[in-house]
Parts: C-alpha cells; structure tokens; sequence
C-alpha cells in the first residue's frame, strides 16, 4: 500500500513503545504521564455507571458540539463566554485546531522540550515548529518576539502549567507579557492545560487565555483529574473557531461517546469532587516529596532538578552521560524513564541530557528502589566490575 507522506514520516511515539516495556514484571516504570490508579475516583461515579442501563437515551446518538448538562457544567465555570466543544480528549482537539486552523507549511511556536502528542498532531500536519527556548519561568520572550515580527506564525502552542516534560510554570508577568504579544501580532494562543489543577503547592495563577481571550483557543483534559481512559477533553475558544471546529469533529466521529461525558458531568458536579482533588493534589505531593528526597540522596551531584508545585514531572538534567544511554541501561535495570531527545522533532538538535520523570503512577515507597535502579543505570562501570 502507498501512503500519504506525512503519514510516513510520523515516528513512532517513543513513549507508546516505553509503556509496552513498562508493562513486563518487575518493572518501575515512571515513563508514562499515567496518573495514580489508586487515586482515580472510581467510586464518585459508581452510581452513575450503575444507572446508565436505565437511561438508555444517553445511548442513542448526540450533538457534536456535546452532552448538554456537561456543556452546561463547563459554561458555568468559564470566566469567559467563549462557547465549548467536547472532544475525544484534549488530544483530539490538539488535531481538530490543527485541520481548522493551519495548511501543510504553515509555522507554529511550540517551546522546547515539547509535549509529543503534539508535535505528533503537527508532523502529521505537515506543520513546522518554530522551537522556543524556555526557563524556569517560562519562554524566552525575546525570541517570541522576534519569531512574532517575522509575520509567518499562524499560532503559539503553549503549555504554561506544569509543562510536560519539563514541569514549569510561566509567571505571571510572562502570562501578561505573552497575551499582550500575541495581541499585538494578532497571533493564536493555544493553552493547553492539563495538569493546571494539579497544583500542591503555591499560588495559583490566571490562566493566558484571561488576559487575550479574542484570540485564545483553551484546552482542558478530565485524563488527569478524573478518567484517562473515558477519553473526554473539551476546548474553548471564538465562537466562529468552535463552529469550524464543531463541523470538523461532527466529520471525524460525529461526536464523543455520550455515556462517558454523562460520566466526566457526574464527577465534576459530585458534591465530594473537590475532596477528591485535595486527595490527588496531596497524594502528588507526597510521591514528589519521596523521589525529590531519594534523587538528593541517592544521585547528588550527578542530577539537578526544578523543584515543581505540581503536575506529574520532574525535568532531571545528568551533568554526566547521555540520557538516551541511561534510559537504555536504566530498562535492564526495570526501570522506565523517557529520555529528552523524545521531546524534540526528530530532524531538531537532540537534548541529550536529561530524562523525564513521571511521579504520579509510582507509590510513594517504591522511589528509593527506583532511583536506586537509576543510579545503576548511571554507572554503567561501577556495575560491570
Ligand atoms: N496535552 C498535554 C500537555 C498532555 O501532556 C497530554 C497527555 N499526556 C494531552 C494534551 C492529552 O491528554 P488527553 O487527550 O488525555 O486529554
């Protein structure tokens, strides 16, 4: 069979292949973005899996837009007006912006490392991406300026709380900074959201999207807070790019599965829904708390690390090796990390030097075994002798 370019030149997610190995006995894997399966709140939407026998509209087909009542939910939480649309998680509407949004050869800013997902959703595209440099708080703005001045960005992709891989968070003066930019060069933000509610220590800030909602499409994912596997995300932007987008989905699937948006509705409008939260925020807490102590014991010197205030991810630089090395020997060892070159397009100068961390699937005991398998996979030497 002959396929279409882009379909060709789309790699492998590394991290899909990671999680396969992750699956074998034995193995820790802090490689996916999973979060706790013990603290998925299984139990806040019993009742409701227990009574959809009973409500046999929900299986009938519905509006592509969404479930009403979960529509409803989200309108009365926005501090916007912009209308929403319900999606097969946050991941689909990274692609429905994508077909609604931009042609092949069109430039997009996306800050470096990325999150795969959707330097997939751009490869596929045949979009390209315009590599921002980023700091503990946040883009390089100068370099989004001079990338903005150019005239040839079609929109900025950006993930301003607990970045994934990186775990940052912008400030609030970047926040500021960034909506005015892309109000001054009439450019697109794209927030993508998904650990915002993840946060266990700190202040929370205004989302980007506040300070320029005209031209800012939001994403939010219930992956994180509620049931990766329902597959239910939801963005909000202009109501002309929501139309666009609205009749886009309506010809890729026509709509989400309306039994799990019933489902994602229950949980957000349970009254124990924010306990639920405050048990997933200290839960992440104390896992992050337990790799933190373990890396400054175990590794010292040989890691540094941001310290994160929420989100799943530490953003682990070796000041020695290569990291695609390291997680290569650290899976002998059973244990799964993801090395930086998988957050850069592949035809970028690879990051060789650090390594993701997922904290949130990994109980809280199991860390000190976990760096201590690390640890091995740094000294490679020390192990053969
Ligand atoms: N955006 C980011 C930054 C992510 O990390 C993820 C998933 N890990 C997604 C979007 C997609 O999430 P979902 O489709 O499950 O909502």
């Amino acid at each position: 069979m002959k396929f279409a370019r882009n379909a060709q030149s789309l790699d492998a997610s590394y991290i899909r292949e990671i999680l396969s190995a992750a699956n074998q006995p034995e193995m820790i894997s802090m490689a996916g973005g999973l979060p706790a399966s013990s603290l998925l709140p299984v139990e806040l939407v019993r009742a409701t899996c227990e009574s959809l026998a009973d409500n046999s509209h929900l299986f009938q087909y519905g509006n592509s837009q969404g479930f009403g009542p979960l529509l409803d939910t989200l309108q009365r939480s926005s501090k916007t007006q912009n209308p929403w649309l319900i999606c097969n998680g946050s991941q689909q509407a990274l692609d429905l912006i994508a077909r609604a949004l931009l042609e092949p050869g069109d430039q997009v800013i996306a800050e470096m490392p990325a999150y795969l997902g959707a330097l997939q959703v751009f490869q596929l595209s045949g979009i390209k991406v315009c590599p921002l440099m980023s700091s503990t708080s946040g883009p390089d703005l100068d370099q989004l300026e001079s990338y903005l001045k150019g005239g040839n960005i079609k929109l900025f992709y950006s993930v301003p709380d607990f970045h994934n891989p990186t775990g940052r968070v912008w400030s609030t003066e970047t926040r500021i900074a960034v909506a005015k930019l892309c109000r001054h060069y009439g450019v697109t933000l794209v927030e993508d959201a998904p650990y915002r509610e993840l946060r266990f220590a700190g202040e929370q800030l205004d989302t980007v999207s506040e300070h320029c909602p005209e031209l800012s499409i939001s994403l939010k994912s219930f992956s994180k807070i509620g049931f990766p596997g329902l597959r239910v995300g939801a963005m909000s932007g202009p109501a002309d790019f929501i139309a666009v987008a609205e009749r886009i989905k309506q010809a890729t699937d026509l709509h989400t599965g309306i039994p799990q948006q019933a489902m994602i509705e229950a949980l957000l409008n349970h009254p124990e829904f924010s306990e639920h939260l405050t048990r997933l925020r200290q839960g992440y807490q104390s896992r992050y708390q337990h790799l933190s102590d373990a890396l400054q014991q175990q590794l010292g010197d040989l890691v540094q690390f941001d310290t994160v205030e929420g989100g799943m991810f530490v953003w682990l630089t070796l000041t020695q090796g290569n990291s695609s090395d390291v997680a290569a020997r650290a899976l002998q060892h059973k244990l799964a990390v993801v090395p930086g070159a998988a957050f850069y397009p592949a035809d970028m100068a690879l990051e060789n030097s650090a390594l993701r961390l997922n904290f949130s699937n990994t109980e809280p005991a199991l860390f000190p075994e976990a760096v201590n398998r690390l640890a091995q996979a740094l000294q490679p030497m020390a192990l053969t002798a």
